[in-house]
């Protein structure tokens, strides 16, 4: 979602002071060119669905009019998930949160800096108290940070230097997916079958629960496997991720789903925690941080109709949003919660029994006209 490559400045003295960020945002000094302040950040945002320039403009301390001076791209046109932003922040969005956090049994220092993406050093400092040799059970204070995505360079003096080539240079390319054609979603989830159906291969990047009921539209296939190329790469989670059914060869009835029956509906084992039982059924053993991602990553194909997930887990999936730094306006155009569980809002919906599992449903191509939704 977005990049950050601070500028040196001492981060956790700036939350001691508490209101400096604040501060910064309301500060609306015009930029100089060539001239950045000691406090900017070069820094690139990757666009979700339904951002606004707005939300983009308050969270980094600018003005939608910069936005636009340093982005030619939105001359003219509606702004589109995916693209990447130019901007010079002022503040680095958003203002860490302090949090407390629960050792379990068998994690490291390095393992809990490295979730909440934070120095371990700092975690040391922030909890001069516990011993190096910690136990399950004892708490840590940790500030947290948003995850950097698409990291991009700055000069020591907070300069930004050819920003075009930086911007275009630092961006990891996804891996390209060689997906057969003709794989056609006809009729709707709930009652459709498929035509020409394409086989999930297997792959590095998840595991296959069951060949046999792992067949999808050739369109559902591509966007499922981009979309775990790209949680993978931008949440760096190395855990397993289970994909359970799809739908059968040609589709139709399959029980116990309801629906299922067109190829566009995937079923995925939310990540868990390191260390946590393969077996494990209990929400505290699920990464709800790295689930956040993997649903972002599914959002920003914009080619996400719904992702279920039952209302009674859909807290904590928001409370991993907030900490991962989204802002109220994208956390309410994704999770329903807490407007009620037969709201008509938010990507993720409720949908009984998904309690560990969330269920994707792919929108229909354009080009598949007997697909229904
Ligand atoms: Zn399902």
């Amino acid at each position: 979602m977005f990049g950050v490559w601070t500028t040196g400045v001492d981060a956790e003295a700036r939350d001691r002071a508490g209101t400096a960020q604040a501060n910064a945002a309301n500060d609306a000094a015009a930029p100089q060119p060539g001239r950045a302040g000691p406090r900017v950040t070069l820094l690139q945002h990757r666009v979700v669905p339904y951002e606004s320039l707005e939300d983009i403009a308050k969270r980094y301390g600018v003005t939608v009019e910069e936005l636009k001076a340093w982005n030619r791209i939105l001359k003219g046109k509606v702004l589109k998930a995916g693209w990447n932003l130019k901007i010079r922040a002022r503040i680095v969005a958003p203002p860490r949160k302090k949090t407390t956090y629960t050792v379990a049994y068998g994690d490291t220092w390095g393992e809990i800096a490295t979730r909440f993406n934070v120095p371990e050093g700092d975690l040391h400092r922030w909890n001069p108290k516990v011993a190096r040799q910690f136990r399950a059970g004892q708490r840590l204070t940790v500030y947290t940070n948003p995850k950097p995505r698409n990291i991009i360079a700055v000069s020591a003096k907070g300069e930004p230097k050819a920003p075009e080539e930086e911007f275009a240079e630092n961006d990891e390319p996804l891996p390209k997916f060689d997906v057969p054609g003709g794989g056609v979603s006809i009729g709707s989830p709930n009652r459709g079958r498929l035509s020409g159906g394409v086989q999930l291969p297997d792959s590095d990047l998840y595991t296959v629960r069951r060949p046999e009921e792992s067949w999808g539209s050739s369109h559902t296939i591509l966007q499922l496997q981009t979309a775990i190329a790209d949680f993978r790469r931008d949440s760096g989670y190395a855990g397993e991720l289970l994909i359970g059914a799809i739908s059968l060869e040609h589709g139709g009835r399959f029980r116990p789903h309801r629906s299922h029956q067109s190829g566009r509906d995937v079923d995925i084992r939310l990540p868990k925690r390191s260390g946590a039982s393969r077996k494990s059924d209990s929400q505290n053993d699920i990464d709800w941080g790295a689930s956040w991602q993997l649903i972002q990553s599914f959002a920003e194909t914009g080619e996400v109709e719904y992702i279920f997930l039952d209302y009674n887990r859909q807290k904590r999936l928001l409370e991993a949003a907030k900490d991962a730094g989204a802002t109220r306006s994208e956390i309410e155009k994704m999770i329903q919660y807490p407007r009620g569980r037969s709201k008509n809002a938010g990507i993720v919906r409720h949908a009984e029994g998904h309690l560990i599992h969330i269920h994707v449903r792919i929108k229909c191509p354009q080009t598949q006209a007997r697909c229904e939704t």
